[in-house]
């Protein structure tokens, strides 16, 4: 059901509108029937809505409008580092000889995009410190889900075919778990402590001759940094087990640390949240791996090698788990990277860690007066609240979220971390000015005196917005894909 005053595109639909005129045919027309088989002919015309160029203009004004993303507020989604995108990012991407190269071109022909892919993953080795790395996955979880595949590729040319385990802490995103599912393993779950680590007693209980990995962010989804990862990787390289390094919270420790430091043989990265490509609807993702010397023969081929000073796409890797991606992944998604990498430099790199750093510290120790910190020592990029306090007085975690929207903020990422009771996970990230995050701090302070005074008011919130509490789970298993005249 569309929204009283903003109809859908084919409520606006008028038969016979049209938003375009082309020249009169000027060569013979071809007869579909007679070149196409006939399965091929679609036999009724396809239901699609009839407006003009103005029409289709406003409503896409109109719902861009009502979108919210970075470019129109501040958006402190935890886990997701919604930082600025800079508009350099596009330029370089839609500069014609980058945005009109075909994938079948010969590469002779595009050296230039090919020393952008090499170049890029070249940067990323050092980011990470690891040996080798492939651009091809589309995203964090499909990084995630090739590594494991490598991982497993790499037990089993040992003959290890019983190591069937992935450890995941609680805390873990749930890609974690599902993606050790999706490679057919079973995952096994490594407890918190009560300073939000993972819990090393726990670790030695569920490590095993059946351990294929650990999967791992550091700082971790608490926004803690695991201080025993030294000690962890022990562990589990002594029992022949693999470290995987989630790298969604890099944007804490950029230039400081390195997961090939730490002793990770695996790592993802998510070029649209580190490395500024634009998403949450803003566009494709892109998860680069990266992996020691032992895994890389089981990269996804085609690998982009440099002879002779020539680069040129490398098939010859027989022990490869083969191509994850059409083509060679988001190719779009890698000139941001490579533009934002290149624009920062090493040491800009390193001042966007410290400042995404301290912004989150600030913003805690702010916040803290009136909400309950589960784990009190410093965090990395970002933090984890708890509503607990709140929920005594009958405001959820889901209100405080919907009453920000009424501030014109975008909310927190909330009940996730699972570990903590109405968790709020704030990601404030460095490209934010003190005001913008003060701004937020006397929200979030006026909601929290609101639920002392007025619970009502929070419970029932928001005012402001388009539409009222939508049913999210509805909304989420039953989206509307298609439109049809009754
Ligand atoms: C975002 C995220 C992922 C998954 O990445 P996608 O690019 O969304 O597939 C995995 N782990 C953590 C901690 C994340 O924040």
């Amino acid at each position: 059901m569309a929204n009283q005053d903003f109809p859908f595109i084919f409520e606006r639909s008028k038969e016979g509108r049209t938003s375009y005129n082309l020249p009169e045919l000027d060569v013979p027309e071809v007869n579909l029937e007679e070149e196409l088989d006939d399965s091929y002919i679609r036999k009724t015309a396809p239901n699609l809505p009839e407006v003009s160029e103005l029409e289709i203009m406003r409503h896409y004004t109109g719902l861009s409008n009502r979108n919210y993303g970075v470019d129109s507020g501040f958006y402190p989604l935890g886990s997701c580092t919604m930082k600025y995108n800079p508009k350099i990012n596009e330029d370089v991407a839609r500069l014609p000889g980058f945005s009109h190269v075909h994938p079948y071109q010969d590469t002779k022909t595009v050296q230039g995009t090919m020393e952008v892919l090499y170049d890029l993953q070249v940067s990323l080795q050092e980011i990470t410190g690891m040996h080798e790395v492939s651009l091809q996955p589309a995203a964090g979880a499909q990084g995630e889900w090739a590594a494991l595949m490598m991982i497993k590729a790499f037990h089993e040319a040992n003959g290890d075919y019983h190591r069937t385990k992935v450890i995941v802490p609680d805390s873990a995103h749930g890609t974690n778990p599902a993606s050790a599912a999706v490679a057919g393993f079973k995952a096994v779950t490594v407890q918190t402590n009560e300073s939000g680590l993972v819990d090393i007693e726990d670790l030695k209980r569920v490590v095993g001759d059946d351990t294929a990995a650990l999967m791992l962010t550091n700082p971790n989804t608490l926004g803690l940094f695991e201080t025993e990862i030294l000690e962890m990787a022990e562990i589990i390289h002594g029992v022949g087990g693999k470290l995987y390094y989630d790298g969604a919270n890099l944007n804490a420790i950029m230039g400081y640390t390195r997961p090939g430091d730490m002793g990770f043989d695996a790592v993802h990265l998510n070029l649209h949240k580190t490395f500024t490509g634009p998403h949450g609807g803003g566009g494709p993702g892109s998860g680069p791996i990266g992996v020691s010397e032992e895994l890389a023969p089981f990269l996804p081929k085609p690998v982009i090698s440099k002879n002779n000073g020539l680069y040129e796409f490398d098939y010859n890797r027989p022990q490869s788990i083969g191509r994850v991606k059409l083509y060679y992944g988001n190719f779009g998604i890698y000139l941001r990277a490579y533009t934002y990498i290149r624009t920062m430099g090493a040491e800009g790199l390193k001042k966007v860690s410290e400042y995404a750093v301290l912004n989150a510290n600030y913003m805690m120790r702010k916040l803290e007066k009136e909400y309950d910190l589960p784990y009190k020592q410093h965090c990395k990029h970002e933090f984890v609240l708890s509503g607990k306090i709140q929920k005594k007085l009958g405001v959820r975690t889901l209100d405080i979220a919907k009453r920000l929207l009424d501030f014109n903020y975008h909310p927190p990422t909330v009940y996730f971390p699972l570990n903590v009771e109405e968790a709020i996970m704030i990601e404030p990230t460095e490209t934010e000015s003190k005001e913008t995050l003060d701004g937020f701090i006397d929200a979030m302070l006026a909601i929290a005196e609101e639920a002392k005074t007025n619970p009502e008011k929070v419970q029932q919130a928001p005012y402001n917005t388009i539409v009222k509490r939508m049913d999210e789970a509805t909304a989420a298993r039953k989206p509307v894909l298609t439109y049809k005249e009754n």
